[in-house]
C-alpha cells in the first residue's frame, strides 16, 4: 500500500482477504486481488455467523444481503455423544 494513488495489491480472495478488499474499495482505493485457485466452488459446509460476524458484513453494507441469503438459527452449540449441550448459542 503505496503510492498517491492509494493501490492496494490483495492475495487470497477468501473472506478475509475479500472484505478487506471491499473495505479499501469503499474507501476510493484501486484494488486488485489475486486468488490461486481457479474458481470458487461449493465446498458442501454450511458457514454460521454470529453477531460480530453480522456486524462486520454490516459495515460492508452487506447486512441486509447476508440476512437475505441466510437464515435465522435459533438455538446452536455443541451438544456431548449423549445430546446434552456443552454450549449454547442463542
Ligand atoms: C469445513 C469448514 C467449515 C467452516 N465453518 C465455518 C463457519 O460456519 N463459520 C465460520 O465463521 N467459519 C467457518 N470455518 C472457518 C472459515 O472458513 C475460515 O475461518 C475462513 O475461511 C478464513 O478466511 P481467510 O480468508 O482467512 O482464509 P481462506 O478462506 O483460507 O482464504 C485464503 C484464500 O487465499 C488463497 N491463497 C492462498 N495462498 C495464495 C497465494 N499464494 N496466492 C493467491 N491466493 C492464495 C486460497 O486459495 C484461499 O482462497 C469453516 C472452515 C471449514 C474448513
Amino acid at each position: 500500500m503505496t503510492g498517491s494513488a492509494d493501490t492496494a495489491l490483495v492475495v487470497g480472495g477468501g473472506v478475509a482477504g475479500l472484505a478487506a478488499a471491499a473495505s479499501m474499495l469503499q474507501q476510493g482505493w484501486s484494488v486488485t486481488v489475486l486468488e490461486q485457485a481457479p474458481e470458487f466452488t461449493e465446498v458442501g459446509a454450511g458457514l454460521a455467523l454470529t453477531a460480530n460476524g453480522l456486524s462486520a458484513l454490516a459495515g460492508l453494507g452487506l447486512g441486509d444481503t447476508a440476512r437475505a441469503t441466510g437464515h435465522r438459527l435459533h438455538m446452536a452449540g455443541t451438544m456431548n455423544e449423549r445430546g446434552d449441550w456443552l454450549m449454547r448459542i442463542p
